[in-house]
């Protein structure tokens, strides 16, 4: 049932909010409590909270055997992660790291903390991610890492951009928070280019409350990576590594992991339930198009992700000021793109007219653990209703503009 008969009862006029509670794009997955106690009593027993503790050393163990690496070195947080990955990993006097602008928020502060200009390139309308071809004509003599980056649906160029990197010379370090779950045809993300970064912030598949790791093939990086993370201590107050961080996961977020990682596959059967639904009423409603996942390979279903065709009666903006009045916290898509918005550091950009216009197309939907079957088709009735609706809403939003500048 739906209850909007009117215009007028939208919730941007006078109606009541379609939810009486928020409905968000996050994951907040929870794990079994007895499962998280379970794993708690490896550290609480004997007081190891932090500093490589137990759950820490068997989480990096089997989230190596999950991406089958031979190495994973955990951290506070993706962020740290990604930093400290990019400052091992770039090529010494180079200036530059070569990433997409229609990316993850915080790109580049994480270049700016590692002192390195961000260079943005463009994307595939494809796959809404870098690819050798896109990338290939912004590599310069100051090049010093490619930074490729997973879209939230699918994966990017990972053969390709690997390849981009062999032919010049230079390191590739994946961001693949968003890609945590899948598998290409050449095999498990994690284990590509000179290392992959992830997150385990509660938003994220694999919920730690806060955390991110690496995982490489590479010893040696692997080795530094470790001594970093922990100020660049060798022993007792021995700094041996200049440039070290107090970065460590500590054990109460490696339990959270822990448990949450065995319960892995329970979350993408409902992300599929979830991601199926969507996909069968969002058919009906046209200039709605839903990105689709590869299901060929490993894939997590997590984030419902539409674009907004040229036959639908909104702008994308204005669409989600609709639905955040309901409650509905859609959000766009990487939008405004890195290189649109104003830098308090320096960053290297020529046009990017694709960017431009692909970051005003894209929004996220509800999903994630809270989301049940009838919020989704609540969803897609409001947005059918929004539709059914556009001139009137229109016209009501016009005067209701004109009367407040009276
Ligand atoms: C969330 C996210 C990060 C950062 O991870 P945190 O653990 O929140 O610091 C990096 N890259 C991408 C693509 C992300 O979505």
């Amino acid at each position: 049932m739906f209850v909007k008969k009117s215009v007028d009862d939208l919730a941007v006029f006078s109606g009541s909010p379609l939810f009486n509670d928020f409905k968000s794009t996050s994951s907040l997955y929870q794990p079994a409590l007895s499962s998280f106690l379970q794993y708690s009593k490896a550290f609480f027993d004997n007081r190891h909270y932090t500093n490589n503790g137990p759950n820490v050393k068997l989480l990096e163990k089997r989230l190596a055997e999950f991406h089958q690496t031979k190495y994973c070195i955990t951290f506070s947080n993706g962020f740290w992660a990604i930093v400290l990955a990019m400052k091992e990993l770039a090529l010494a006097g180079k200036t530059e790291v070569l990433m997409p602008s229609f990316t993850y928020r915080r790109m580049a502060d994480i270049a700016a903390w590692v002192g390195l200009k961000p260079r943005f390139c463009e994307v595939s309308p494809d796959t809404l991610a870098a690819t050798y071809d896109t990338a290939k004509p912004y590599i310069n003599e100051q090049t010093a890492l490619i930074l490729a980056v997973h879209p939230i649906v699918n994966c990017c160029d990972v053969t390709g951009l690997q390849q981009l990197g062999i032919e010049y010379g230079i390191p590739v370090l994946f961001d693949a928070v968003e890609s945590m779950y899948e598998t290409i045809a050449e095999g498990k993300i994690g284990s590509f280019g000179n290392a992959e970064c992830f997150s385990m912030h509660a938003s994220k598949l694999l919920n730690g409350c806060e955390g991110g790791y690496v995982t490489t093939n590479d010893e040696e990086l692997a080795h530094k990576l470790r001594l970093k993370r922990s100020f660049g201590f060798a022993g007792q107050d021995n700094c041996i590594a200049g440039g070290g961080l107090n970065a460590k996961l500590n054990e109460l977020h490696a339990t959270m992991a822990l448990a949450n990682l065995d319960e892995l596959p329970q979350l993408v059967v409902a992300n599929k339930k979830r991601y199926d639904l969507y996909k069968t009423l969002l058919s009906a409603v046209t200039g709605v198009r839903l990105l689709q996942f590869d299901e060929r390979y490993q894939t997590s279903f997590k984030t419902i992700i539409v674009e907004l065709t040229n036959d639908w009666p909104f702008s994308r903006d204005k669409t989600i000021e609709l639905l955040n009045a309901e409650r509905i916290l859609a959000r766009s898509y990487y939008s405004p793109a890195l290189h649109q918005k104003k830098m308090l550091y320096p960053a290297c950009s020529a046009d990017l007219p694709l960017t431009d216009y692909l970051c005003t197309r894209f929004m996220l939907l509800p999903c994630g653990d809270f989301i049940g079957a009838n919020d989704i088709s609540q969803v897609v009735m409001l947005l059918q209703f929004l539709r059914d609706n556009a001139d009137q809403i229109k016209s009501l939003q016009l005067s209701e503009a004109n009367h407040d500048s009276n």
